[in-house]
């Protein structure tokens, strides 16, 4: 029978309370993390439900995921409020994908005077198209949901300073939810602002960005922004070019075989096609091009490998290339190809390659640049030491943009430009962080302020289980009453099967209600970081949870 619309208003009063009653919960726990899951957090929120993930249905953040979310949020939007932003609420699809650049539209169209200065607008939205790296379980990718800030000051020196202070907020957030996360010099991207960039990386080996790290004097950066300090070039007298017959050795690799020569003693030569012009990029022959400095480089342009067809018209050869004689071209020289001498490099001619080649005698570059991939292991721009590659999350983001900002009047009336700074808080990622370093065999562990409930309440059956669901069915409203959250396992089921879901949920208190603790006058609680259970008089239960949910100490 369909029921009236009428109907429909007079639910039942354990409808209104559905959402944290497991028995009215669509959602059930697994026992079996799904396949392909290699790390334990992101298994526990999928067997949880926090998160529902699976290829055709999209991502969901189910009830506990949703609420951790929202207490994430409020703190994320507490501490720009102390910053002393503005909230605001984008609409639409187009501010949506990007809400930075939305929040840069909206204080162009608003700031016409230094009374208006500073400004700093954020919207807690999904979005971060921009963010290009692929998805490894919660960390990178689009669409993260979280805090997007937008700052308008009136020089740039104020602008750093807000900055450096939006840094210290979000790290110290992060502190407070125990995790350890460092700034790092950043690659840019999000908002391609051409300013400075760092990225909050939190090391964990399911991060999606490669940072790399000085354990001796702690210079860190993202991969593709670091730039190793290369030794000055070795004291060797220069040597008159020598050709030299390599037949078929047209790989680095081969030519170093073949002439029984390091790959670091030969230079390499890579070619793209940029707007129509052949550029010729130059590094040592151990280096690789990275391709993330390079488009960087070209203001954002990925770089298109030169075709067979261009190279012949600048006088190249492929297998034997080098920029020694080479007509029409563009030469960029990586440092790692500037410190070194005597190098073999292409002669331009079908077998044959030349000894003894040095750039700025034998070539001259047009630009010395870094553009080569660091590694393992390469000297520290700042003290020499072996720099250590390691993989981390990208937890926030902040960037100086150079390239935004709009006119305003200054107190005398003339027209000044104002100075823009932009930040995103990925508050999914900080959620899989959390995950990942607040669990333990059983389940997750979760610090009580940004927990999914502060209680699971759950009853047992057997003997005197009739009373006991009494009891809990009036301990859990009068929970409610005073403002804990509550999660009520009502359901009937074994009480290994409540115990188990309760450590997998990792909600800080469990509270059993049953008979055996009723005839001792109380109910049995346990904290999620503790293994004992205690007996809790009915009436010193307030009194447990304000002692316990607020002096939950961080790991
Ligand atoms: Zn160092």
């Amino acid at each position: 029978m369909i029921p009236q619309v009428g109907e429909l208003y007079q639910l039942p009063e354990t409808h209104l309370e559905a959402p944290m009653r497991l028995s009215q919960m669509p959602f059930k726990t697994l026992r079996e993390t799904p396949a392909g899951v290699d790390f334990p957090g992101y298994a526990f929120l999928l067997r949880g439900r926090f998160l529902e993930e699976r290829p055709g249905r999209g991502r969901w953040w189910l009830p506990w995921g949703a609420e951790v979310l929202r207490r994430l949020e409020d703190l994320a939007r507490q501490g720009l409020v102390a910053l002393g932003g503005v909230e605001v609420l984008p609409r639409g699809e187009r501010a949506w994908s990007a809400p930075w650049q939305g929040l840069a539209a909206l204080a162009a169209a608003e700031i016409r005077s230094y009374r208006q200065l500073p400004t700093l607008l954020f919207t807690l939205a999904a979005g971060g198209q921009d963010l290009p790296a692929p998805r490894r379980g919660l960390f990178g990718g689009p669409p993260a949901f979280g805090a997007w800030a937008f700052a308008a000051l009136r020089t740039a020196e104020g602008r750093d300073r807000f900055l450096a202070g939006l840094r210290e907020e979000w790290e110290r957030l992060l502190t407070r939810l125990g995790l350890h996360g460092r700034w790092v010099e950043a690659a840019g991207g999000m908002a391609n602002g051409g300013g400075a960039a760092w990225l909050l990386a939190w090391a964990h080996p399911a991060g999606e960005r490669e940072v790399v790290e000085c354990q001796a004097c702690g210079y860190a950066a993202e991969r593709a922004a670091a730039v190793p300090g290369w030794p000055e070039a070795p004291d060797e007298p220069l040597e008159p070019v020598q050709p030299v017959a390599t037949p078929g050795a047209t790989t680095i690799a081969d030519l170093a075989a073949f002439l029984h020569l390091p790959p670091s003693r030969t230079l390499k030569a890579v070619f793209y096609t940029v707007e129509g012009r052949v550029l010729c990029l130059v590094l040592r022959g151990d280096r690789t091009v990275d391709e993330a400095k390079v488009a960087r480089l070209l203001g954002g342009q990925v770089p298109r490998p030169s075709a067979e067809e261009e190279l012949a018209q600048v006088g190249a050869v492929a297998g034997y290339a080098s920029p020694v004689g080479l007509r029409g071209v563009t030469v960029w020289a990586d440092p790692s190809a500037m410190r070194a001498r005597n190098l073999v490099a292409g002669a331009n001619r079908e077998g044959f390659h030349l000894l003894h080649v040095n750039p700025g005698r034998d070539f001259q570059p047009d630009r010395v640049v870094d553009f080569a991939r660091v590694e393992e292991g390469d000297p520290c721009p700042h003290c020499g030491e072996a720099l250590r590659l390691v993989q981390a999350a990208e937890l926030a983001r902040v960037e100086a943009l150079e390239r935004v900002g709009s006119p305003y009047l200054d107190e005398e009336g003339k027209e000044a430009q104002w100075a823009a700074g932009a930040g995103h808080l990925n508050l999914e990622a900080i959620l899989g962080a959390m995950a990942e370093q607040h669990h333990d065999a059983e389940g997750l562990c979760w610090p009580a302020e940004v927990a999914p409930a502060d209680v699971y309440l759950l009853t047992l059956g057997g003997p005197g289980a009739e009373e006991a669901e009494g009891v809990a069915d009036d301990l859990y409203r009068w929970l409610r009453e005073e403002g804990w959250r509550a999660i009520y396992d009502d359901r009937p089921e074994r009480a290994g099967v409540k115990f188990k879901d309760a450590d997998l949920l990792g909600v800080p208190v469990r509270v059993t209600v049953a008979r055996r603790g009723l005839e001792a006058g109380g109910v049995e609680v346990k904290a999620r970081w503790e293994g004992d259970t205690r007996l809790v008089p009915r009436d010193g239960l307030g009194g447990y949870l304000a002692e316990v949910l607020r002096g939950k100490p961080n790991t």
